[in-house]
């Protein structure tokens, strides 16, 4: 399957957890093999970390947030000429693949 997400689209959450749906965020990463991919703000989860020294810094403990990843089928890009979330479709120019909203029919790549 190609992953028609990249890195730093805007994307809107389709489903999944209820706290989640419906929320927009920049993907800050993309896991191709997996899949999966992680959206700034959503699928939020705490680590309770305890005291640890790394390279001689001694980090405090407490809770860190962090973004867990989502399955790329749960979140649709949103189109930044639109900006509703849309289906694309990858076409050729120039010997490079552009992705072009369904919607509207902008060509999304920068
Ligand atoms: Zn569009």
């Amino acid at each position: 399957m190609r992953v028609k997400i990249r890195k730093g689209d805007t994307v809107e959450v389709i489903s999944g957890r209820r706290i989640d749906k419906g929320k927009r965020g920049e993907v800050i990463k993309v896991l191709p093999k997996q899949g999966r991919v992680v959206v700034q703000d959503v699928n939020m989860r705490r680590k309770h970390q305890s005291q640890v020294q790394t390279q001689g810094r001694t980090m405090s403990p407490g809770i860190i947030e962090f973004e867990g990843s989502i399955d790329i089928s749960n979140v649709m890009l949103v189109c930044p000429k639109c900006s509703e979330p849309t289906r694309v479709s990858l076409q050729r120019q120039d010997g490079e693949s552009i992705r072009v909203c369904k919607r509207c029919e902008a060509i999304i790549d920068n």
